[in-house]
């Protein structure tokens, strides 16, 4: 069996702090410093490999890729949209307010008949 572990970071920045604004780029010190904090590979209990697959870094634009939910405030993404934020809870938009996954879940019969609205 294979496993994709996924663990995802908010990082405020201005984009020049951390993008090369002239090719696209990681900034070579943001590149060289997230190598050293993530391994190649990690030792795990039971676990025979554990490789590095790969890195993703997508900007949070709300409303175009990614929005809050109205309940947590964290993040969650629109998946239909075009450079999806990977790693975050999809959303799921009802009566125009969008709930992340735990949230739609934890308050699904509210939603469904509508008592959350009336709050
Ligand atoms: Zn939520």
């Amino acid at each position: 069996m294979e496993v994709s572990l996924t663990i995802n970071y908010i990082i405020s920045t201005d984009k020049d702090n951390f993008w090369n604004s002239e090719n696209g780029r990681l900034l070579d010190e943001i590149d060289s410093r997230l190598d050293e904090i993530f391994p190649q590979e990690l030792a795990l209990p039971n676990v025979t490999s554990a490789q590095f697959n790969r890195r993703s870094y997508i900007p949070l634009r709300e409303g175009k890729n990614a929005v809050k939910c109205v309940v947590c405030n964290n993040w969650c993404c629109i998946p239909k949209e075009e450079y999806k934020a990977e790693g975050l809870s999809h959303c799921r938009i009802v009566n125009g307010a969008p709930f992340c996954e735990s949230c739609f879940w934890e308050l699904k019969e509210e939603i469904a008949d509508g008592s959350f609205f009336e709050k």
